[in-house]
């Protein structure tokens, strides 16, 4: 039994960093407790180290020889796309922006298949956002609009005092409300809950706008709901919305999170009210930042121009934009659409790919830092360093190699 920590945990955009994880012949074992840090702790501590450290077309290479044909690959392609993610650093977004700007790529932080959401509402209006210490400390009421965090940020209630056990005298100092009409685990810990169904999230989220304005309610069936939840926001001198993909993922899904803003704005006449994202992925805040930082524009961008473009199409961007090579960094690959190259850079195992190349793995095998869903910046451990390169190393190289 080997005990390592504490450690940064990358396994949801939470990033705690009090993790122990407790290493055996039975698997891996985490304190405090958390099922998706064990999955993503084991996903990589219990790796086989004998994987193939590159491949091209599912036959083991080494990594120069892999190296070579991705460069011959970007620099052939007409219209290339680098994209994932989701495990990523911000030192592996920042080579891979400046790798795109070399090549004049598109950049997606962004899932690239299905229904696209549209514009992004963030940058076109901004937000009211806050830290998670703002939102325990300050928040009286949370709402949580169809997310289930007890799920894919399973401590997140913990770190906002609205959680149970020993976080219960925090937890009963505010209000938990949750608009959905599933049954979570996070619905099931609700003082209030709105079962409402997905499709009338905007027509929701813009009635309760008109009320708070003293306008016409236009869902005349859930007035009582809806007034219900305003009476309980008004009632608080400060309120959080805690909303993600569920909200903003999909066609439309920009549209909803525009309203939502809007009435945030709205209900901070008189209040203090924040919103607070939920990213899909641990590495998803750190690109898009990276990507606000180095070209002034995100989630998605197009580098084809010579000098950046925010992605607005409305059309899935893999099929709208005639991506010919698509280079997938620390995420799991979709399988790409016919005519389409694929290439992943992953610390994890991938398939359907033309050329892999395994990287390190940032928080357990490679250091690195990560933007919390907050945004505040955390550090990511090696406690077991290995050999392999980091995907940020391999971006450098790439990019000198194809600007040869
Ligand atoms: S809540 Fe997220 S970051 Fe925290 S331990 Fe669980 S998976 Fe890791």
């Amino acid at each position: 039994m080997a005990e390592l920590g504490p450690l940064t945990c990358a396994g949801c955009g939470l990033l705690c960093d009090d993790v122990f994880v407790e290493r055996s012949e039975n698997g891996v074992r985490l304190q405090p407790d958390c099922h998706l840090g064990t999955e993503w702790f084991s996903a990589r501590v219990l790796r086989p180290r004998d994987a193939p450290a590159a491949m091209i077309d599912g036959q083991p290479v080494d990594v120069e020889e892999a190296l070579t044909r991705v460069a011959e690959l970007l620099r052939a392609a007409r219209r290339p796309l680098l994209h994932g993610f989701d495990w990523a650093t911000v030192e592996d977004a920042r080579a891979a922006v400046a790798l795109a700007d070399r090549l004049g790529a598109l950049v997606a932080t962004d899932r690239v298949g299905g229904a696209w959401p549209g514009a992004p509402a963030v940058p076109l209006r901004g937000d009211s956002s806050a830290t998670l210490g703002e939102v325990r400390d300050r928040s009286a009421l949370i709402v949580i609009w169809r997310e289930d965090p007890e799920t894919t940020h399973p401590r997140l209630l913990e770190r906002l005092g609205a959680g149970v056990g020993s976080h219960r005298r925090r937890a009963a100092q505010r209000t938990l409300v949750v608009v959905d009409d599933r049954d979570t685990a996070t619905s099931k810990l609700a003082d209030l809950r709105l079962a409402l169904s997905p499709e009338r999230d905007l027509e929701a989220l813009s009635s309760l706008h008109a009320l708070q304005r003293g306008m016409t309610l236009r869902m005349a069936d859930a007035e009582g709901e809806l007034r219900e939840l305003l009476h309980r926001i008004n009632d608080a001198p400060h309120a959080a919305f805690v909303y993600g993909p569920g909200l903003t993922a999909g066609a439309g899904g920009e549209r909803r999170a525009l309203t939502l803003h809007e009435l945030v704005r709205e209900l901070c006449r008189s209040r203090h009210v924040v919103s607070v994202a939920l990213p899909a992925a641990a590495g998803t805040r750190g690109a898009q930042e990276v990507l606000s930082w180095q070209t002034g524009y995100a989630p998605n961008i197009d580098l084809a121009s010579g000098h950046p473009e925010l992605l607005s199409v409305t059309t899935p961007l893999d099929t709208a934009e005639g991506v010919d090579v698509s280079l997938c960094i620390e995420a799991a690959p979709q399988a790409p659409r016919d005519g389409v190259t694929g290439i992943a850079l992953s610390s994890l195992p991938v398939e359907g790919v033309a050329v892999s190349i395994r990287t390190a793995s940032a928080g357990v095998e490679a250091t690195g830092t990560a933007h919390r869903l907050d945004g505040v910046p955390l550090t990511l451990q090696a406690p077991l360093p290995g050999e392999a390169p980091t995907a940020a190393a391999l971006l450098t190289r790439l990019l000198a190699e194809v600007g040869a």
